[in-house]
């Protein structure tokens, strides 16, 4: 595979061709934020907070699917960057409802340290009736507060692609979307067992440890 040349924020540098912009900032040290991608698995780019600006093209691309280009010329921090990631985390807050602040996983919340960094205050668009859903504790392990989610889907790869357990999937449509697990059937204890991957993974609070179940780091628990 050849190398190609690329300038990320004015930095020049060559990488593999195939990399991607994400993969080649970082390797400069150069933080673009996600909240979908998960390294080393396939990017499905659904949450768009990772777009950067890359010269020449009309619309902004997202860094964790977009391979780089020789020549190319990428601006991850200019204000046509900023002012798009801000409106797509406004986006995502108004599909997070119920009540984070006072909850005790607000910190474990990117989405809120995101809307922090980028000082987003309470989304300006309604939300939809069908976004609230009642928080789940029948499982032993998981806590599912869905109101919270914004449909990332990296619980659903984490359980597939890493865990290999398949155990959730996107069910419905449009607003009616949700992790659901078989056919929206209760997350049981049997279904669902100790990994705690999509915990880990979750970048908004709305799975959390159920009491008196601790998923550590890389799925082990105590
Ligand atoms: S439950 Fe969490 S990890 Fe799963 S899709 Fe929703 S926000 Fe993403």
């Amino acid at each position: 595979m050849s190398n190609v040349n690329i300038s990320i924020d004015g930095k020049s540098l060559k990488v593999r061709d195939g990399t991607t912009i994400l993969e080649a900032a970082t390797s400069l040290g150069i933080t673009i934020p996600t909240l979908c991608h998960i390294k080393g698995l396939i990017p499905t780019g659904v949450c768009r907070v990772c777009v950067v600006e890359v010269e020449g093209s009309k619309t902004l691309m997202g860094a964790c699917h977009t391979p780089v280009s020789n020549g190319m010329v990428v601006h991850t921090g200019s204000p046509r960057v900023v002012a798009a990631r801000r409106v797509i985390v406004e986006l995502l807050l108004t599909a997070h409802t119920g009540d984070c602040v006072n909850d005790t996983n607000a910190e474990n919340c990117k989405l809120h340290n995101l809307a922090s960094d980028y000082q987003v205050g309470a989304p300006r668009f309604n939300v939809k009736a069908p976004r609230f859903h009642p928080i789940e504790e029948s499982n032993p392990y998981v806590r599912r507060d869905l109101s919270k989610c914004v449909l990332c889907r990296k619980c659903v790869r984490a359980c597939a692609d890493i865990a290999h357990k398949n155990i959730l999937s996107i069910g419905y449509r449009g607003f009616r979307s949700k992790v659901v697990s078989g056919f929206d059937e209760p997350l049981t204890s049997e279904a669902c067992r100790d990994c705690g991957i999509c915990i880990e993974h979750c970048p908004t609070g709305a799975l959390s440890a159920a009491p008196g179940f601790k998923a550590l780091k890389g799925g082990a628990v105590r």
